[in-house]
């Protein structure tokens, strides 16, 4: 713990990581579309899965890739999500496990999904859905709950952010990365004052770096200037091999376990493990 609180992380001989003392929910968001939530959401829960920890990945974006990454269905009549938010079935009615890969679960979400914006609109308690389907939930086994937003700030990622513990926000390294930034940092401070008073912003990851460019330094340099040490300091890069691991139902953790993107999601994942024992 005494490197952990440094800010060092141990690099080898870990094969197990430490556990959390109680699962950590953590809501992947960025209402912007294409920033890397699924590939954060997917790869960082494949990696904390391969060292020891038990962790569930909810989808809560109608167009479902993180279940498609996972190799979990969601197309027919399959239960989902929008069952467990908007018909109140039990959370244990549609959680899988996902092939090939011990530790890691996936609620899957159906296009139905799309409908519960709306839908939640009339219903009770609409905002903490989310959150009473997860405390319903036999979570003591699990050590992560990871929620992959979808690109919008309306119900379902509020229903994420009510739910969750720590919110960690993608920002791709170009143009405009910042922008809209603004509004999302706002509703978070907006749900911690009137629904979820613990919830905080815990980490910040650049994805889709590209170092051949200034422009992607200058995006880090800023961020990074203006988030300190909520930024993570590993950089995920541009790597082919993160964009086609969805196609063949993997993790980049096992499709290509020596490819760029995969190493720098270990290391993210790695920081966030190890970051547990600093958190307030
Ligand atoms: P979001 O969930 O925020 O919409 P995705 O994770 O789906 O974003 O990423 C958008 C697209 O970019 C996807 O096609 C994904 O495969 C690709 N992608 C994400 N991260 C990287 C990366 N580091 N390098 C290359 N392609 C990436
Ligand atoms: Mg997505």
């Amino acid at each position: 713990m005494a490197a952990a609180q440094a800010g060092e992380v141990p690099r080898d001989g870990d094969s197990t990581w430490p556990r959390p003392s109680k699962c950590r929910v953590i809501a992947v968001a960025n209402q912007k579309g294409g920033v890397g939530k699924t590939t954060t959401s997917v790869n960082i829960a494949a990696a904390l899965s391969m060292h020891g920890q038990r962790v569930l990945v909810v989808d809560l974006d109608p167009q479902g890739n993180a279940s498609t990454a996972l190799a979990t269905e969601h197309r027919g009549d399959v239960k989902d999500v929008y069952q467990v938010l908007v018909d109140d079935i039990p959370m244990a009615d549609i959680v899988k496990p996902v092939p090939d890969m011990p530790n890691l679960y996936c609620a899957p979400a159906t296009i139905d999904l799309a409908g519960a914006e709306i839908e939640l609109v009339s219903l009770v308690a609409r905002e903490a859905r989310l959150r009473r389907a997860l405390a319903a939930y036999d979570v003591v086994d699990l050590d992560y709950i990871v929620i992959d937003c979808p690109p919008s700030l309306g119900l379902l990622t509020v229903n994420a952010l009510v739910a969750a513990d720590e919110v960690m926000i993608p920002i791709q390294c170009e143009y405009y990365a910042l922008e809209g930034l603004g509004m999302l940092l706002r509703n978070v401070d907006l749900i911690k004052a009137h629904l979820n008073p613990t919830l905080q912003l815990s980490t910040i990851v650049l994805t889709m770096y590209d170092g051949r460019t200034r422009l992607a330094s200058q995006v880090a340099d800023e961020v990074r200037a203006h988030f300190g040490d909520t930024v993570l300091n590993t950089v995920i890069p541009r790597s082919v091999r993160l964009s086609e691991a969805p196609s063949y139902g993997q993790s980049v953790m096992t499709y290509d376990p020596g490819s760029s993107g995969a190493m720098a999601y270990m290391d993210a994942a790695r920081e966030i493990a190890h970051r547990a024992a600093t958190l307030a």
